[in-house]
């Protein structure tokens, strides 16, 4: 897709970033396409290459004690040039055509930070 082009709408309500890319992977400038899945989650570490890894915590009814266990599942998610999710922001990503080998999943809006990043 040629550079400077308008933003593709990926619907759902979420507003394009300002920047553009040239990223045939990125959601609004690329040729990939929303579908499935949207999760909230963490950013915990942007040491790939135009990945990140988005930890998500949440909580799991245990019967047997009437309780709740807290746990936490990590997912790859691809971080578009025009977004550029660093650690510790709190992002909106959704699913996507698998990308990579364990990738299918790209970041679609930055939510906010974290106080301490590596920790949420
Ligand atoms: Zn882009």
């Amino acid at each position: 897709m040629p550079k400077g082009k308008r933003p593709k709408n990926v619907g759902f309500g979420i507003t394009p970033p300002s920047e553009t890319c040239d990223d045939p992977k990125c959601p609004f400038h690329g040729d990939v396409r929303v579908r499935g899945l949207f999760l909230k989650g963490v950013v915990v570490s942007d040491k790939m290459q135009r990945t990140v890894v988005v930890q998500r915590e949440y909580l799991q009814y245990i019967p047997k004690y009437e309780r709740y266990m807290r746990k936490r599942s990590r997912v790859f998610a691809h971080n578009p040039p025009c977004i550029n999710a660093k650690e510790g922001d709190i992002v909106l990503i959704g699913e996507t055509r698998p990308l990579a080998r364990n990738v299918s999943f790209v970041v679609l809006q930055k939510l906010g930070r974290v106080k301490t990043p590596g920790k949420p």
